[in-house]
């Protein structure tokens, strides 16, 4: 039955925070960690995620606490790139990844993509540790690899640890001002209270061991039944692309549950549900395996804690951060249909609809999320909202505002998107204004400087 005790899944973890950080060495150093030793130790590449196995884990934790027993057969770093990784906080209200890791540069601290992830992880409550990065940068820093973090800071010199403590402490304000109450995460009693700060540099790889430690730590302390493996399928859609050969494709990360070639699949299009069948199951091949001429390796079927590929006919329109159910002997399609639409409109519908406001067009739903709960943290009116490149009808929609007598309101926020040529056209044609923008934060200093200037 499915009451069942059947083990547990290996938690999804997701990298987020300001460009530069180092979130892609962070990533890059955490797969090197066994090789450096001399052991490869099962480390695979997925799409779009690495997973790291057990014993690969089980060396580095040793670092930090010797007694230390894990529970999960490993755990999968999603590693989806820029506004792309918005998508890894949605999965049916909640957040697909079981925890993040935010990334902030000792050096800069606080950075405007770091607060966007900040308020994207707190609406979607999904707990996080932060790692405080490159500090192998603090001047005469001596360097070991891999070793744990407090073992290093201990090795310095103390001119370099009281360049730690400054900029450390910092950073602690900055997050503190934002109501963040956080510590190192040796000095952290309180969890649940309280974020855990692991200072990390991507380049030596120190500290390394000790954010490993702590995803396993948390994760295990925190979620035990939530990461116990259950049969219902949990999968949701992290990207869609475009693939040579293959047409349009999409990513999924399988959080429990299996898919099979062949199988009937149904997710959320921007057309309205896509119904399709599942023509191939593809992860990339492994490392010693490059120079073979096929790109991917074929599963007839997969099941829990991976990242997959899935390539089928008419996926074209399909929303990146929507579920992907897959239709079984006893299933009605209607009803599968209606559940999938309802997760996508919810998310489109769930904002306060303002009569008079801004039109907002975003990338995916998960920057369209970020993006939308920035806007009523300003108080920005929205009217209606789109996602995807900014079209003529998008033009026609902002310009109701002109009608409605709130001609300041005629105005698109793009986010993470392009506008056609042929909208272009139209907006300059209507009179309508069109911000686009890849950082939230500008997008909001475009329509403060425009309303001022609008108000003279
Ligand atoms: P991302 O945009 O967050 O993915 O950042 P990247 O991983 O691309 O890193 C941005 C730049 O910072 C690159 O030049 C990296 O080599 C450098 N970098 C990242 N992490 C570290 C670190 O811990 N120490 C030092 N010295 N440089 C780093
Ligand atoms: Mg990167």
């Amino acid at each position: 039955s499915s009451s069942s005790f059947m083990g547990y899944r290996s938690p999804v973890i997701c990298i987020m925070g300001h460009v530069d950080t180092g979130k892609t060495k962070l990533l890059d150093k955490i797969r090197r960690t066994n090789v450096q030793e001399g052991e490869a130790g099962g480390i695979t590449q997925q799409i779009g995620a690495t997973f790291f196995p057990d014993i690969a884990l089980q060396e580095q934790t040793r670092k930090v606490d010797e007694d230390f027993d894990l529970e999960v057969p490993g755990v999968l770093i999603i590693d989806t790139p820029g506004h792309e990784s918005f998508n890894n906080l949605r999965m049916r209200g909640s957040s697909l990844a079981d925890l993040a890791i935010l990334v902030i540069d000792i050096m800069h601290g606080l950075e405007p993509q770091t607060v966007e992830s900040l308020e994207l992880l707190k609406k979607r409550r999904c707990p996080f540790i932060i790692a405080l990065n490159k500090i192998d940068i603090l001047y005469q820093w001596n360097a070991k690899q891999y070793t744990s973090v407090q073992e290093a800071l201990s090795r310095q010199q103390q001119s370099v640890r009281d360049e730690f403590q400054t900029r450390y402490n910092n950073v602690v304000l900055q997050l503190n001002e934002r109501g963040l109450n956080c510590n190192l995460y040796w000095e952290n009693d309180d969890y649940r209270s309280s974020v855990s700060i692991v200072p990390t540099s991507a380049l030596t790889g120190e500290g390394v061991p000790d954010l490993l430690y702590m995803i396993l730590k948390l994760t295990q302390d925190l979620m035990g039944d939530k990461l116990e493996v259950r049969e219902k399928l949990e999968c949701t859609v992290i990207e869609v692309k475009n693939i040579e050969g293959l047409g349009t494709t999409i990513d999924v990360v399988l959080l429990n549950g299996t898919l099979k070639e062949g199988d009937t699949i149904v997710l959320a299009g921007l057309g309205g549900p896509i119904v399709t069948t599942i023509r191939a199951l593809l992860t990339p091949q492994p490392m010693k395996e490059m120079r073979v001429k096929n790109e991917y390796v074929h599963h007839a079927q997969i099941s829990t804690s991976m990242g997959v590929k899935i390539s089928a006919p008419g996926l074209d329109d399909a929303v990146a951060g929507t579920e992907l159910l897959v239709v079984g002997p006893d299933d009605d399609l209607d009803e599968l249909k209606e559940e999938v639409s309802e997760g996508f409109e919810s998310i489109l519908n769930d904002f306060e609809k303002e009569p008079a406001g801004v039109y907002v067009k975003a990338s995916t739903l998960g920057s369209l999320e970020a993006l939308l709960s920035f806007l009523q943290d300003m108080k920005i009116p929205v009217f209606d909202v789109g996602i995807g490149e900014v079209h003529k009808k998008d033009v026609k929609k902002a310009c109701i505002m002109k009608e409605k007598k709130n001609p300041e309101y005629a105005l698109i926020l793009a986010f993470d998107v392009k506008v056609n040529q042929e909208a272009q056209k139209q907006a300059d044609t209507d009179g309508v204004t069109i911000f686009t923008a890849d950082i939230i934060y500008h997008l909001q200093d475009k329509f403060t400087k425009y309303m001022e200037k609008y108000r003279e």
